[in-house]
């Protein structure tokens, strides 16, 4: 064993986390810079790549790349269970004294790694990687922003503005989420929701440069969700609010009617004024509606509740490969 007065004088070991679905094209450019980055910083690296159930080479292609580092672990899930379980097993496999999260599509720049690792020295547990600029256009991009705005709204600023799963993490945060029972998990959140110190460094994120986005647009609106719903009970409290709203209102619409009626009654009306049926069927669609939305929002969460409760992993392993022992 060790004794802690050695291990002190032992270099820290930084884990690089890098998830991957069907990422074969990009592998060779991935690390490249990777192994460029890392050349020039004297600490002990270990790469730990996550295949989260590839069915494009990447498997292979993976392995072969590895060996140009001298310390690595390869970790083979079963299927593909989503970016976020292919994370939560590359930390929960990582032994570094700090963790890097970087997705394999080079959009957040390994370069940044170095400024990461300088803001960890000063004393920071979890350094974000914020984007000051995105080159991603279209639906996503409208997407990611009505997104961005409406998490910090809703969550009161747990994670900083503009961010994602590029980040740093310091051994102590890693031991909280390693041992997280979350199912529905939200790194980008989950992960400054402990505190400790953190900070931020600013990039540009680049659009993805080979291969079309793994997270599919079904994938990246659950993950939205995900966030929205695992973070903030403001949505039950929107349909409490609306329901007590309606209910004011309904009861001064009947005082109304019923002043109306005593007013008939004591002959100041001759006849009773009757409603459209236009108003009376919107008001039925809208009623009908507004019903189903609550419910919808109110399974949302029951959904996530069944998920949590049925407490299934989170990922299958079915194997891993290490730069020491090879296969196990
Ligand atoms: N990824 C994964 N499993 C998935 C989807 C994505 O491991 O089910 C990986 C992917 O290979 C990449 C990272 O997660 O390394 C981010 O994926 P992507 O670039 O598609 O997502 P976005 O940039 O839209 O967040
Ligand atoms: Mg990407």
């Amino acid at each position: 064993m060790i004794s802690s007065s050695l291990k002190s004088d032992v270099r820290p070991v930084v884990s690089l986390i890098i998830p991957m679905l069907n990422e074969r094209d990009g592998l060779q450019v991935l690390f490249e810079r990777v192994a460029r980055v890392i050349k020039d910083i004297p600490m002990d690296w270990e790469l730990v790549v996550v295949d989260d159930g590839s069915t494009d080479g990447t498997r292979d292609a993976v392995a072969a790349e590895l060996k140009r580092f001298p310390k690595w672990r390869l970790i083979f899930l079963s299927r593909n269970f989503g970016q976020q379980p292919a994370y939560r097993a590359g930390i929960d496999q990582a032994s570094g004294d700090v963790l890097i999260f970087l997705d394999a599509d080079l959009q957040d720049p390994p370069e940044m790694i170095p400024q990461m690792l300088e803001k960890w020295r000063e004393g920071f547990k979890v350094v974000t990687g914020c984007r000051v600029s995105r080159e991603e256009r279209g639906i996503r991009r409208i997407f990611f922003d009505l997104f961005h705005k409406t998490f910090h709204r809703m969550t009161g600023r747990i994670m900083p503005v503009n961010s994602g799963t590029f980040a740093l993490i310091d051994r102590v945060v890693a031991n909280q989420l390693a041992a997280a029972r979350e199912t529905n998990l939200f790194l980008p959140a989950l992960k400054c929701w402990y505190g400790y110190t953190q900070t931020t460094v600013q990039y540009a994120r680049k659009d993805r440069i080979i291969g079309e986005p793994k997270q599919s647009f079904r994938k990246l609106f659950r993950y939205a969700l995900d966030g929205l719903f695992s973070f903030s009970d403001l949505p039950l409290q929107w349909i409490a609010g609306t329901g007590a709203i309606i209910c004011a209102l309904s009861f001064a619409y009947a005082g109304i009617l019923f002043i109306e009626k005593i007013l008939q009654i004591f002959g100041f009306f001759s006849q009773l004024r009757v409603l459209g049926f236009t108003t009376l069927a919107v008001a039925v669609f809208f009623f009908g509606g507004l019903n189903l939305l609550a419910l919808g929002i109110i399974g949302q969460y029951i959904a996530r509740i069944y998920r949590e409760i049925k407490g299934r992993p989170l990922y299958v392993v079915e194997s891993v490969k290490t730069s020491e022992m090879k296969e196990n």
